[in-house]
């Protein structure tokens, strides 16, 4: 049975569902007995051009149930493979989201709009479809605050809570999300097709991929390799900036790596607090495949599996093809090592102006790191001290190390590489302008994982959304300093990160 359809046209240009027939199932969302807005992203909204200034809540909770779907929408379940921890998965697809349709935004941008935890569809597997009001809820949580941190995501749109409970390990409220992206064509979609269709279809969802994401590619010889090139490139600036965040994706699976460079699939994602290299929260990752610091090396395997699906249109040659292929994936440690330390030069307060090159500021970078790990300390908080350290004010940081011997020592070589870049630049009060940049790229305030986890039990046990919605809006600031906002910047107490676990596919 069909949705019934609103009396609201959402402007749709639907491109997948048109040019890519057989690379999908048509599939109709469920209903749900109660809809009840949970949130809703007025500003992507209008980003995205909706017109839906004048619908009351009710109004909304319909449309992002799937109850009442908007003209021009055409639900459709994504065919995909994955490599979930290594091992191939032939048939995964979307078992619990669904594309309704696609909108060009008021930046001209194409962007999906899709519906998760919209009931079963043919890919659902043994699953039930469906999904539960906290991890939907922190799904917005972690998207806007890596909107907000400047890292290209998904987003969300809207939660509903459905009023249907959901059985995990214990019964769940129930909720439907609804998520933008550039696209949701992952590494998983070329194995699909690579695993069950023909050169053919790869070569068609390839060009799909270059139209919409690397047109400046279309007029190009080797467009294949091209694109190949361009999807690890925009891996490397994306992990890059992961790496600098503190941010741990927690299941870089193929089916989890987005063809656009956006972040997608906010699972068992999070930051870390005390920087250690080998964290890891996801209960699932005992092997710590997915730790913090295996990430650049996951990204450059994933695209390793994506340059597979690729190989017939690189070269006629296979051998040829290969060995096209091993230069792109091999160059992709040196494209990450470069956004790596441009970003790092960002965080230290350097530009890069000094004649000393890049083995010395990646040696200076990684002592830091070294000194942050030996004494467990907090990875947003010391990077935020270390700006108030460039303006003058060492206290704050010092506050943060047990011991200092080390920290006199590597403080001493950064200012000596920073005076360096000074006295090249000839600049008149270099130290607080250092301190504003710095300010700038170092977030004071990152998704504590305590404040979290707090407004997703209030909102998931109580139905309380005063926590969420308090902790959303302080997520939107992430570079001010606002002391009315403390309880927020402040570190997760070390008990509760010894037990903190993050949950997949809930
Ligand atoms: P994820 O761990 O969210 O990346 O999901 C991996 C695969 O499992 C995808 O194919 C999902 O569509 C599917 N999946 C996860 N949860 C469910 C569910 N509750 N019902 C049906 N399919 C699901
Ligand atoms: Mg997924």
């Amino acid at each position: 049975m069909n949705s019934p359809i609103a009396n609201t046209a959402i402007p749709f240009d639907n491109s997948y569902a048109r040019e890519l027939p057989g690379f999908y199932a048509a599939c109709q969302p469920a209903s749900v007995p109660s809809p009840v807005l949970l949130f809703f992203n007025r500003g992507l909204a209008e980003e995205l051009r909706l017109g839906l200034d004048g619908r009351d809540e009710a109004a909304l909770a319909n449309l992002f149930s799937g109850n009442t779907l908007p003209e021009g929408a055409e639900p459709i379940a994504q065919a995909y493979a994955g490599h979930q921890f290594g091992q191939f998965n032939p048939q995964l697809g979307d078992g619990r989201a669904l594309l309704i349709g696609e909108v060009i935004d008021r930046h001209g941008r194409r962007r999906d709009i899709a519906l998760k935890g919209s009931g079963r569809t043919p890919f659902s597997r043994r699953g039930d479809g469906k999904a539960a009001v906290g991890p939907m809820l922190r799904e917005v949580l972690i998207g806007e605050a890596m909107h907000a941190l400047g890292i290209p995501t998904t987003r969300a749109l809207a939660v509903v809570a459905t009023g249907e409970p959901v059985q995990r390990e214990r019964t769940l409220p129930g909720a439907i999300l609804t998520r933008v992206a550039a696209s949701h064509l992952r590494v998983g979609t070329f194995q699909y097709f690579w695993a069950h269709g023909t050169p053919e279809m790869v070569r068609r969802l390839a060009d799909y991929a270059i139209a919409r994401h690397y047109p400046e590619l279309l007029a190009t010889e080797e467009r294949y390799l091209g694109f190949l090139r361009a999807v690890a490139e925009r891996q490397a600036a994306l992990i890059a900036r992961w790496m600098h965040a503190g941010f741990i994706h927690g299941v870089m699976n193929t089916d989890n790596m987005g063809i656009p460079g956006e972040t997608i699939d906010f699972g068992p994602c999070a930051f870390m607090e005390a920087y250690d290299p080998r964290a890891v929260f996801s209960s699932i990752d005992e092997m710590g495949r997915y730790a913090y610091e295996e990430q650049p090396r996951i990204a450059r395997w994933n695209l390793a599996r994506l340059a597979e699906t690729l190989l017939p249109l690189l070269a006629e040659d296979e051998g040829h093809a290969i060995a096209l292929a091993t230069g792109v994936i091999d160059d992709f440690v040196a494209r990450y090592q470069q956004h790596w330390l441009a970003g790092l030069r960002a965080k230290l307060g350097l530009s890069g102006q000094v004649a000393n090159g890049d083995a010395a500021d990646t040696a200076l970078g990684e002592s830091w790191l070294d000194l942050l790990q030996a004494q467990r300390v907090d990875y947003t908080l010391a990077w935020r001290r270390l700006a108030d350290a460039a303006a003058g004010n060492e206290a704050p940081l010092r506050a943060l190390f047990a011991g200092q011997p080390g920290l006199d020592r590597w403080l001493q070589r950064w200012r000596e590489r920073c005076a360096a870049e000074d006295a090249a630049a000839g600049e008149g009060s270099p130290a607080a302008a250092r301190a504003e940049r710095m300010r700038r790229v170092n977030p004071w305030l990152i998704p504590r994982n305590h404040r979290v986890e707090e407004a997703l039990a209030a909102a998931s046990d109580e139905g309380e959304l005063a926590p969420f919605e308090q902790l959303l809006n302080a997520l939107r600031r992430p570079y001010d300093e606002d002391l009315a906002l403390a309880r927020y910047a402040e570190p997760a107490p070390g008990a509760f990160m010894a037990e903190f676990r993050t949950f997949c596919g809930t």
